[in-house]
């Protein structure tokens, strides 16, 4: 990614085919798919790249089991086609998970979970008409980095406890094992994005668009305000695309003349909390969790950690930095203590976070649980385009959908090409050579985070011994990351590096409490930025504040 210095000088005062507004994931997509189609964009993001919902998801690429219950069949099918393509079009960044559904005592497997993943499996088909025989020898053929599906099946108690030790306590019979897919959010973001650059697409953060301007009644730019300069800005475009999830309905161009022109959200907040899997080690697998009134929760492996989630309930507060409320942080201790056999204490949380749904409010008052996750694409008078709604596995669909409309309404020739666009460049662990000091577990995640870029941090952690420490004692995070970060990411702060380019934050809250123990974090990024020692010490300073702003720790005030 360009510098913010070259993004601005590159994109303030200029005029665009395309301005996008939002860093999220569909602000990301949309920019890639605009730009693969040969227009020229700029994306403009008001805090860090997917400070936003994108940050803050269940990590998953998946169909979404729970939406066949809402016979919400053709987003279950759309969302099992895009996890498919993922796995091929990033394989270092979207890996499958096994995922367990056990059952107990005299309980039987339920049979109707054995129907919805039998369709799961046939939803899933991407192949129809091939024979296994061709199946099995291209699969052999992409060998490392070609996915597809196995069907569910059920595996017996042993096997259980194989992949998920923390069973053992509850003495399982058997269990039903289907597959979906995890990821990073944002590295996924950052990814798209750094596609998005390669087409030709010019980003910037810290870039809070105010105003949408018109001319005769016509969406023709946008004004922005820097967030280190305070300085205003405008940009000319012909096509002015909003992506500003959960705040999509806070941009207007000034002339709306129908509300349904533009979207109304539904609020719902998730939140999810991270255990050390000392104390509930779901090993490799993901497993499902009972959590009563017929919801279901998850605990599946992440980072080293158990992510533990979600909930799904009607949100009115404040949509920038959703909190994990107590009551949340509670009923999923419960659920998990309950199904586990185990006593975690909120004391016991490594980290936590929430987040807010861009759900589309249709009129009927329906709970959040229930509401679709279809996206939507809104067009005002004035041709501002709003996408919204959608799922973190959708994005490519719903960009593909804001897109197609610009090209529709333009009379281009321009197919979408995201389909067979790679994201990023994959690279196994043994591909890349560790320096001094660097562990197994940091070769691996670095292959997982940035596939073959992973090089340019083990060259930094090569050249300069200091950089190949980790960030914070015992995680394999690199502080060679934090240069990378800085230059190359757009990073700008702490935050920005502990709960985005690296998600430490989240899985190591105790651990990074102070000012003190993110001084390496700081300084790094100040020997990019160029701050001075006082600046150094103010950003470190500003750390524990931003811990409390986004509620990570709910450990701290156990
Ligand atoms: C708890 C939870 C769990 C989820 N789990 C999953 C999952 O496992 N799998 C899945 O597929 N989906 C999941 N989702 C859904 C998914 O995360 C969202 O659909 C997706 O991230 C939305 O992305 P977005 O880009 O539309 O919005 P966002 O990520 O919110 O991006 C919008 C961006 O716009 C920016 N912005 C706002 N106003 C302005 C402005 N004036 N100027 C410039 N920028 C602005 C914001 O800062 C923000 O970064 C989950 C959602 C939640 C809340």
């Amino acid at each position: 990614m360009l510098t913010r210095a070259a993004s601005i000088e590159a994109i303030a005062g200029r005029r665009f085919e395309v301005v996008v507004i939002g860093g999220g994931i569909t602000g990301a997509g949309v920019a890639l798919d605009a730009a693969s189609r040969g227009y020229s964009v700029a994306l403009l993001e008001r805090g860090d790249y997917a400070i936003g919902t994108s940050s803050r998801s269940s990590k998953m690429v998946h169909g979404g089991l729970r939406y066949l219950q809402n016979l919400d069949l053709g987003l279950v099918r759309e969302a099992l086609l895009e996890r498919q393509l993922m796995v091929q079009l990033a394989p270092h960044l979207v890996y499958p998970t096994p995922f367990l559904i056990p059952s107990f005592g005299e309980q039987r497997r339920d049979r109707k979970v054995g129907a919805g993943l039998n369709m799961y499996d046939v939803m899933a088909t991407t192949r129809v008409g091939r024979s296994r025989r061709e199946m099995r020898s291209s699969k052999e053929q992409d060998e490392d980095f070609y996915w597809s599906p196995d069907r569910h099946r059920t595996i017996d108690r042993e096997e259980v406890l194989e992949m998920v030790p923390a069973l053992e306590q509850r003495d399982p019979n058997d269990a039903y094992l289907f597959y979906d897919c995890q990821t990073d959010d944002v590295r996924l973001v950052l990814t798209v994005l750094g596609e998005a650059e390669r087409f030709g697409a010019t980003m910037l953060n810290g870039a809070e668009v105010v105003e949408v301007l018109t001319r005769s009644g016509r969406a023709e730019g946008v004004a922005f305000v820097e967030a280190e300069s305070g300085e205003r800005f405008e940009v000319e475009a012909e096509n002015v695309v909003n992506a500003t999830g959960v705040f999509a309905d806070a941009i207007r161009p000034e002339e709306v003349i129908e509300e349904e022109d533009v979207p109304r959200i539904k609020p719902s907040r998730g939140t999810h909390l991270l255990v050390d899997r000392a104390d509930l080690s779901t090993g490799s697998a993901a497993c499902i969790v009972p959590a009563g009134s017929g919801r279901q929760i998850f605990a599946l492996p992440w980072y080293g950690r158990t992510l533990v989630g979600t909930t799904d309930n009607d949100y009115e507060g404040d949509t920038e930095h959703p909190h994990p409320s107590d009551d949340d942080v509670e009923y999923l201790l419960t659920a998990v203590n309950d199904f586990f056999g185990i006593e975690l204490g909120r004391g016991d949380l490594v980290g936590a976070y929430a987040g807010v749904r861009p759900l589309l409010a249709t009129g009927d008052p329906k709970k959040s649980v229930d509401i679709s996750r279809k996206a939507e694409l809104y067009e005002t008078s004035s041709r501002m385009l709003t996408i919204t709604g959608g799922k973190l596995t959708t994005w490519r669909r719903m960009a593909k959908m804001t897109v197609d409309r610009l090209v529709e309404r333009e009379g281009r020739e321009a197919p979408c090409h995201t389909a067979e666009i790679p994201l990023g460049m994959p690279a196994r662990p043994e591909d890349l050579e560790a320096p001094e000091g660097v562990g197994e577990v940091s070769i691996a995640q670095l292959a997982f985070r940035y596939g073959h870029a992973a090089r340019n941090v083990l060259r930094l952690a090569r050249e300069d011994a200091k950089l190949a420490a980790p960030i914070a004692e015992g995680r394999p995070d690199l502080l060679a990351e934090v240069v990378i970060a800085a230059r190359h990411e757009q990073a700008r702060s702490v935050a920005d590096v502990l709960l985005r380019r690296t998600r430490l934050g989240l899985v190591a809250a105790p651990q990074l409490r102070s000012a003190a123990s993110v001084r390496p974090v700081a300084e790094a990024l100040g020997g990019e930025l160029g701050w001075s020692r006082r600046r150094v010490k103010q950003e470190a300073e500003a750390w524990p504040a931003a811990v409390a702003e986004a509620g990570v720790d709910p450990a701290a005030s156990a």
